[in-house]
């Protein structure tokens, strides 16, 4: 029988993109911000509807050059989650700025915003949420206690390509949003990333980060990175943009395939899509197992079967070899229970329904041990 992976990468029809990338042999501009980065720059800030954006290498270079773009000063504090993939605490740390976790809510696994003041110092500057599996933040509480305490918001929406609320894209919120586009999202680009935001003064400090901090042949003005889309993978982009509609709406009715299989069994929580106010993207589809142990053993099931669904996120960044007991000890009880109990289910455009009724007869099957 045929391995399942997690998610696999949409490509355009091979002929499309051979097509697209022969203009390459003749310019022989093939990275430095030539013609199909500014194009996709251009597409991707209408499609997403953010005012600015700046195109990045990939979705972790655009968190640390957002970060360093909002000069805060050296070991401020940054409020943050710890159930995210690992780059989002990297990204602070690498700026030598301080993680402080803050607890997650149970009901979407993002940041749980009433708690959010109690971690408050007077050296924190920041406050850095993750839209994660897509599900957006307490927008509205976040930028209230922000604007209260003067802090700076970036988004991490790695997981929030094409998520709207009330019409408006994941990426008009705090002071800036990172996206991703690497081979795994919704959305991709090979490798790639974004950071879209509304001050125009940070176009111009992003474009100088991403490239050396070179403003003129002659000037350096920023200690900054290399962290520049080429041009095969903007065509990459070019080429997936028109198509990300529809892979959503097939990503869509397989998330809902597997909520109608499974709704009824009672030792599971499934991802609701029920908010009239929200357009989702399904990018993943979160099952969180209300009894001990369940979550492991189901896991280990599918793998006898290779089917490879995975344990996002296992374990919390705060818990990482690198980061353990670095930093302060503030109880995260729903992060580890969501962290414990949660697996997420294979879920892609072309996921073929006699797979997901092998997964669906394997947890199922557990479920009655
Ligand atoms: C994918 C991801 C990143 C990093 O993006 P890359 O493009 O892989 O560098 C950061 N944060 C979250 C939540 C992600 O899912």
């Amino acid at each position: 029988m045929n391995t399942i992976t997690v998610t696999k990468s949409t490509l355009p029809p091979y002929e499309e993109f051979i097509e697209k990338i022969k203009p390459l042999w003749d310019s022989r501009w093939l990275t430095n911000m030539g013609s199909y980065h500014m194009e996709l720059e251009e597409r991707l800030r209408e499609y997403l509807r953010v005012p600015y954006l700046s195109l990045m290498v990939n979705g972790h270079m655009a968190l640390e050059l957002a970060l360093q773009a909002m000069n805060l000063p050296e070991n401020s504090e940054v409020i943050t989650t710890p159930f995210t993939f690992i780059s989002t605490t990297h990204a602070i740390v690498r700026n030598r700025l301080k993680p402080v976790f803050c607890d997650i809510k149970l009901t979407d696994y993002t940041m749980d915003e009433t708690k959010i003041e109690a971690l408050i110092t007077e050296k924190t500057k920041a406050i850095l949420p993750v839209h994660v599996y897509g599900n957006l933040c307490n927008i509205e509480k976040i930028q209230t206690i922000a604007g209260q305490y003067g802090l700076k918001v970036l988004y991490d929406a790695c997981h929030a390509f094409g998520v709207s609320q009330n019409g408006i894209g994941a990426g008009n919120f705090g002071d800036a949003s990172v996206f991703s586009f690497h081979a795994t999202k919704v959305y991709h680009t090979i490798e790639g990333g974004a950071v879209a935001f509304s001050d125009p003064a940070m176009y111009e400090s992003l474009y100088n980060l991403k490239n050396f901090g070179i403003r003129g042949e002659e000037s350096v003005v920023a200690v900054g990175a290399n962290a520049k889309m080429n041009e095969f993978c903007a065509i990459m982009g070019l080429c997936n943009l028109p198509e990300v509609e529809t892979h959503i709406a097939l990503r869509k009715a397989k998330a809902e395939w597997y909520r109608t299989q499974l709704l009824n069994e009672e030792l599971l929580r499934l991802p609701v899509y029920d908010n009239p106010q929200i357009t989702y993207n399904y990018g993943y589809f979160p099952v969180r197992f209300l009894k001990k142990g369940l979550r492991d053993q189901v896991y280990d099931a599918l793998r006898k079967q290779d089917i490879y669904a995975r344990k996002y996120f296992y374990p919390l960044t705060s818990d990482a070899v690198c980061f353990k007991k670095r930093y302060q000890e503030v109880p995260l009880p729903n992060a580890h229970e969501a962290a414990d109990n949660i697996l997420v289910l294979p879920l892609y455009p072309e996921l073929a329904e006699k797979d997901q009724e092998r997964i669906v007869k394997v947890i199922r099957q557990e479920l009655k041990k």
